[in-house]
């Protein structure tokens, strides 16, 4: 059943459960504003340029695509954000793609995640204590997407950058 799960949750479903269930839910249920979002864009043009400075390597797996360096033995993953305020979504994020990685008998323990803006690095160590997080988080957000209508709204300061504000407080 999990491994089913697995199969249709991504990263960015992982990162939204944290931060707004009902941004997941929208999400997951095609609706997508984000191409409307100059955030978003911005991110992916900071994304594109550090990808271009630091060549990293993308390795697909299923449903993931995931930014990775190798270094001796050991796979690293990889993601840049432009910001550190959702940073507990960006953490929940690396975890979970290596929670797949080391699922698929891969040697990782651990991401790094780029904040370019702000010239930062922060170093995301997988606890094995994690697993059972990710497993239980995995199972809600199956029941999330499944739900027939959306979350209520959270009304966090957060909402005024979300690409659905105006889906949320028309
Ligand atoms: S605007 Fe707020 S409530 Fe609506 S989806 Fe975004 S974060 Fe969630």
């Amino acid at each position: 059943m999990l491994n089913l799960i697995e199969l249709r949750i991504t990263g960015i479903q992982v990162a939204y459960y944290i931060v707004c269930k009902r941004q997941l839910w929208f999400f997951s249920n095609k609706i997508q504003m984000e191409e409307f979002s100059e955030d978003v864009l911005i991110g992916k043009i900071i994304s594109e340029e550090t990808f271009k400075r630091e060549k990293f390597k993308e390795l697909s797996i299923e449903n993931l695509k995931i930014d990775y360096i190798k270094i001796k033995d050991e796979i690293i993953v990889n993601e840049v954000k432009k910001s550190r305020k959702l940073e507990e979504s960006h953490i929940w994020q690396v975890k979970y793609y290596i929670f797949r990685l080391k699922k698929l008998g891969l040697p990782c323990y651990r991401g790094i995640i780029h904040y370019p803006k702000l010239f930062k690095k922060l170093e995301v160590e997988y606890k094995e204590s994690d697993s059972p997080k990710i497993e239980e988080a995995l199972l809600k957000i199956d029941e999330i997407i499944k739900q027939e209508k959306p979350p209520e709204v959270i009304n966090k300061p957060y909402c005024r950058k979300c690409s659905y504000f105006e889906l949320c407080y028309i």
